[in-house]
């Protein structure tokens, strides 16, 4: 139930590889947060993933499944193993499930570069870039998962849906969301990326986009096709406001912006129901580096910071809005300061002594 009351119950995963380091890093941050500013984050740690299904057998119990549902917003580090995985070869993941169950439909995922750290783009205005990728993610191609088929060793098929009890909330919230970037100075721009030259699905997708479009006259409503997006989103990224897409399509160029803007490590995420939000970076478990404290926790503290802000609008707390900005504006300053690189740019910050720094200078 949605009240006003200043305690969250925050149900967190760590889950496997560096989540576990990072998702301590981020308690760490929160709990100094709630000090400074008068909250309370009940924090109950649930076991999944699969570390979990290798030890018991399941990937998560139904009894904690239905506890994150419960809490007022769900905290995952990230989940995988590449060695470890249900008996047909597919990944063992159960927030993919929570999607769907607890109706997170829209996962922003912002692209964002930082001043003062070292970027791929050498074009001045790529300083710039800040984009919210809003990747559908309860249908599209994701809508076949578990559901593909082979027909006698010759023919695979998978079923794309595109529905418009999806599309609809999914389109109001990119527009939603501009709006809300445009009062802070935003150009007010939702960018609809598709293939409907191609695809009657797609040509359904962009038909209810500018049905929606139609009823948020005081934004921009702007098209690219999927292939177009992704050259643009290399050559002039900093034009893009807010992109909204089918699953699929979010899931390759949200990693593509990963890339722009650092990597992986600066790629947080908000997956964003009618009651629920789970709130988990966009990369996976990065087996290559886990515990080895190298994990750049930047991805994960911003997916913390916009719980903050989710619980803030939601409850209508602003204290919670104030330390979402306190926490965003320590790192960016810290950036800018040259007080903190990331491993993962090729500087000395692995994931401790990142978090000490935010620790000291949020004070
Ligand atoms: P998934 O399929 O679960 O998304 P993946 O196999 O595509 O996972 P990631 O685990 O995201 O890949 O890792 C991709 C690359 O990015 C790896 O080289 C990994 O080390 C790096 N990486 C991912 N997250 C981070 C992070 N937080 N800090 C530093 N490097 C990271």
């Amino acid at each position: 139930m949605v009240s006003n009351t200043q305690e969250f119950q925050i149900a967190i995963v760590p889950g496997d590889g560096i989540g576990h380091e990072i998702m301590d890093a981020c308690i760490a941050v929160l709990r100094a947060l709630e000090r400074k500013h008068g909250l309370i984050f009940h924090c109950s740690e649930v076991e999944a993933g699969a570390e979990y299904y290798a030890r018991s057998g399941t990937d998560i119990t139904d009894e904690d499944f239905t506890a994150l549902g419960n809490a007022d917003a769900i905290l995952f580090g990230a989940i995988g193993h590449p060695d470890i995985r249900w008996p047909d070869g597919t990944e063992i993941a159960p927030h993919l499930r929570m999607r769907k169950e607890y109706g997170l439909i829209s996962g922003l995922r912002p692209v964002k570069a930082f001043p003062g750290l070292p970027i791929p783009l050498k074009d001045p205005r790529a300083q710039e870039i800040d984009i919210v990728i809003i990747r559908e993610s309860t249908e599209g191609l994701f809508a076949s998962l578990g559901k593909g088929t082979i027909e006698g060793d010759r023919i695979a098929k998978e079923t794309l849906v595109i529905t418009r009890d999806v599309c609809e909330p999914l389109f109001d919230e990119a527009f939603r969301l501009a709006r809300q970037r445009k009062s802070k100075g935003g150009p007010g721009r939702v960018t609809c990326v598709d293939k409907s030259n191609v695809f009657t699905a797609m040509a359904f997708f962009r038909k209810i986009f500018d049905e929606r479009a139609a009823l948020n006259t005081d934004i921009t409503a702007d098209y690219r096709y999927v292939d177009a997006a992704a050259l643009d989103l290399v050559r002039k990224p900093w034009e893009f406001d807010v992109m909204v897409m089918e699953n699929m399509f979010g899931d390759i160029l949200s990693d593509l912006g990963a890339g722009i803007v650092g990597g992986m490590g600066f790629a947080p995420c908000a997956e964003l129901g009618p009651k629920h939000g789970l709130f988990q970076p966009a990369h996976g478990t990065a087996p290559d580096i886990a515990g080895q404290d190298k994990a750049n926790p930047t991805a994960m503290l911003f997916s913390a910071k916009m719980m903050l802000d989710w619980l803030g609008e939601r409850h209508d707390i602003q204290a919670c809005r104030d330390a979402a900005d306190d926490l965003a504006r320590t790192i960016e300053d810290l950036f800018a300061a040259g007080d903190v690189v990331p491993m993962e740019l090729g500087g000395t910050d692995g994931t401790k002594s990142y978090a000490n720094k935010v620790l000291t200078k949020l004070g």
